[in-house]
């Protein structure tokens, strides 16, 4: 449980003046982030949580389809980036230099680490049976168009998985797995029916990749989506004029949104690079095919606050929110809220106990601007009775529970 009389932070009283859009300045007056530079940020306790919320719903589901985390590093040298004819190729790369002229990268994905890397670990057909690693990592971007919030920033938190199949075959299998995965997450986060499955261009990687863009009024990228068959589209492959490729018409509609994953085919272009191949039953050396699958999880992060805030301030599904109870104490019943307090983590609950020495409607502006689920308040009146007051925060109802 967290004691707000023993926590550093503190929410602001009036919206700070220095973001251009709402979702970034709740975050910031509800003291879940602060900004570094104008495209990064530093995640406060509340942050912090909400992201490890995404996260551990992302790895429950990727568990399940036999993927294994890891964590990669966020340098590579730049001879790998040579290897894959990316070093000049990828306007987007951070590179950085060191004494003696070393040059490094640092890594927008992971390709030319995660390659060579289980290269030591893959030698026959038999070590490709179930060969899929993810991690969670923060990535860089040397973003020309960076914009302030996430959306298109030089630093993000990413979930990056990587598979490596015997063919196109088995990839497909594997494919069909994640995709079901991907669905499942999306649904645990509340997005899944504002997720348009759209084609995007291959960016470095092939000729078509695949995006999941999330409808959002003031999101940064515009979805064209086909009339006749609903398709969506990419700006990037619709060039001057627009011919679906499903079903090939030329009617569209525009829907305003965020990229929240994507999927390249790298087919077998890293793998020949850095010469990983597999011995097949007569130790006869093979190609080895790779997919990458991306998720964006501080941009989610962002996209869920903007999904579900009121008109006036933050509001979070109950499995996304740093805590679950804002347990407001009136007058001096800190005992008794903190005996309270731990029956409700018996249950598996998060809580937030207020013992500041400050107004009741100071408190309970504070747990409506956090955005926490429901708010319980303690005071000497519902003690006397074994009584206390539960409100959700998406509700006006105030309800009488007993202990
Ligand atoms: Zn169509």
């Amino acid at each position: 449980m967290l004691q707000l009389s023993k926590f550093p932070f503190k929410t602001l009283k009036t919206v700070p003046g220095w973001s251009d859009n709402k979702w970034t300045w709740l975050l910031l007056q509800a003291g879940y982030i602060r900004q570094e530079l104008a495209w990064a940020y530093n995640y406060l306790h509340y942050g912090v949580k909400t992201l490890e919320k995404i996260k551990q719903i992302v790895r429950e589901e990727l568990n399940s389809i036999w993927a294994i985390e890891i964590l990669m590093s966020s340098f590579s040298p730049k001879e790998s980036w040579l290897k894959t004819w990316r070093w000049d190729s990828v306007d987007v790369l951070f590179k950085v230099e060191w004494s003696g002229n070393k040059q490094y990268a640092l890594n927008p994905t992971h390709e030319e680490v995660v390659t060579p890397l289980m290269q030591e670990f893959i030698q026959s057909y038999k070590d490709l049976d179930n060969c899929q690693v993810y991690q969670f990592q923060t990535k860089f971007r040397n973003e020309t168009r960076a914009k302030s919030g996430v959306l298109r920033g030089r630093e993000f938190i990413m979930k990056d998985l990587y598979s490596f199949h015997k063919n196109q075959e088995e990839l497909d299998i594997y494919f069909e797995k994640a995709h079901g995965a991907y669905n499942r997450i999306f649904d645990r986060l509340w997005i899944w029916k504002d997720t348009l499955y759209t084609f995007a261009s291959g960016w470095v990687f092939s000729k078509y990749s695949y995006e999941f863009q999330t409808i959002l009024e003031i999101g940064e990228d515009n979805v064209y989506v086909c009339e006749k068959c609903w398709q969506a589209h990419n700006n990037e492959i619709v060039e001057e004029t627009f011919k679906c490729v499903e079903c090939w018409s030329n009617e569209y509609k525009i829907i305003k949104t965020s990229e929240t994953w994507n999927i390249f085919k790298l087919s077998t272009k890293f793998s020949n690079a850095f010469g990983l191949k597999y011995a097949d039953e007569k130790w006869i050396q093979n190609e080895i095919v790779m997919w990458c699958y991306g998720i964006g999880i501080s941009r989610i992060m962002w996209v869920i606050a903007e999904k579900f805030a009121d008109e006036k301030w933050l509001v979070w599904p109950e499995n996304i929110a740093p805590f679950s109870h804002y347990l407001i104490i009136i007058w001096d019943n800190k005992q008794k809220a903190l005996e309270f307090a731990k029956k409700l983590e018996n249950e598996w609950k998060e809580v937030i106990i207020d013992d500041r020495d400050i107004w009741f409607w100071q408190k309970a502006s504070d747990a409506d601007l956090l955005g926490i689920p429901y708010r319980i308040v303690i005071s000497d009146k519902t003690i006397e009775k074994w009584w206390y007051e539960i409100k959700a925060r998406n509700s006006d109802e105030v309800k009488i529970l007993t202990f």
